[in-house]
């Protein structure tokens, strides 16, 4: 189980990538991916 970086929920199915600027894994729920909700990186960093 992961946190969802953009919406905050414990979730089981996600997708995780690194971040385009410091490179920390970020986990993301299919929703949040669906929507193209961005992802806010706790290095500051703002992507899709
Ligand atoms: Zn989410
Ligand atoms: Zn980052």
């Amino acid at each position: 189980m992961k946190r969802c970086i953009t919406c905050g929920k414990m979730i089981k199915d996600f997708a995780e990538f690194p971040c385009a600027d410091c490179g920390t894994k970020i986990a993301r729920c299919k929703h949040c991916r669906e929507v193209k909700n961005p992802y806010k990186c706790e290095c500051g960093f703002k992507g899709p």
